[in-house]
């Protein structure tokens, strides 16, 4: 794929309703081929900054070394005056976070495995590629369906964040940064009582500083948690206590990223209704 100057909607009909998630420089969409009927998630990435587009080609450049079945898949790029949009394979089942938080599913270990272990695939033919993801969380893991257990990863900008339930989180942000700087980490043992040794050592082995000592992905495939995966399922489909701790933490950050956007609109009327336009670089 590279990126072309057209029109879009000579060629795609883009959904501009529904909106599937959006990010820092734009908003994801559904859309359709209209030569083939092919459905699509469109990424509108608007051209703000000097660097936009520099970003975005990079971001071309690594998904079409990436062509494996866990890792999304681009299809198309398009640039307008205004904006450059990258069409994607388009899966339906959502962000498995919020899967996994519903309090109809019922989460066991084994599930864990089989998602980790896709995710584990993924990241290991992207180091054989030497691409490195830079921005693996929960948000950038997607089920191809609604039920099924096949996952996919997405996102290959570039951006650098923290984030997630983790064996880091402190009672504050400082506490977490501080925590994650010095590689300081428990695991929790009401949470962890029911979790298998094994899945205790295999995350132990993937947070260590040293990355010289941390496993790679071709190690965490053949680490006896994500092995004999069958037979662990036939033993065991307890559900994991860490479910309603996982949900309340996304609750937090959904109200906590509502909030801030609530803030950011009100901040703007404002701005606009007293005419200092100058204020937002309008
Ligand atoms: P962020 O700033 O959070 O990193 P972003 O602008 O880089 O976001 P993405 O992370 O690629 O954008 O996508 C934002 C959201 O859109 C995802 O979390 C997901 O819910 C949805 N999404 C992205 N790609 C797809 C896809 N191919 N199929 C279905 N939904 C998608």
């Amino acid at each position: 794929v590279t990126l072309r100057s057209a029109s879009v909607s000579s060629q795609f009909s883009l959904n501009s309703k529904n909106i599937l998630g959006g990010g820092k420089f734009g908003e994801v969409h559904t859309c359709t081929e209209k030569e083939t009927g092919l459905k699509l998630a469109a990424k509108v990435i608007r051209k703000q900054g000097a660097k936009d587009k520099e970003m975005v080609l990079l971001e071309i450049d690594v998904m079409n070394q990436l062509n494996h079945h866990n890792l999304i898949q681009l299809y198309d790029a398009i640039e307008t005056p205004r904006e450059i949009i990258l069409f994607m394979e388009f899966v339906e089942g959502g962000e498995l976070f919020e899967r996994i938080i519903d309090d109809d599913y019922h989460l066991t270990e084994v599930d864990c495995m089989v998602f980790v272990r896709q995710i584990c695939e993924g990241i290991r033919f992207m180091h054989h590629m030497g691409v490195l993801h830079l921005d693996l969380k929960p948000e950038n893991i997607l089920c191809v369906t609604a039920t099924g257990h096949m996952v996919k990863i997405i996102d290959f900008g570039l951006a650098r964040r923290l984030s997630g339930l983790s064996p880091f989180l402190g009672d504050d942000d400082t506490e977490t940064l501080n925590n994650v700087l010095a590689a300081n980490w428990y695991f929790d043992e009401e949470t962890f009582e029911s979790v298998s040794n094994e899945a205790k050592d295999f995350v132990s082995n993937l947070i260590i500083k040293d990355k010289s000592a941390r496993m790679s992905a071709d190690q965490c495939l053949q680490h006896p948690w994500l092995n004999n995966l069958a037979e662990k399922a036939k033993r065991s489909n307890r559900r994991l206590k860490s479910q309603v701790l996982l949900k309340k933490y996304v609750m937090r950050r959904r109200w906590k990223k509502n909030f801030i956007g609530v803030c950011a609109a009100n901040r703007f009327r404002k701005i606009t209704s007293s005419g200092s336009l100058t204020a937002l670089g309008i």
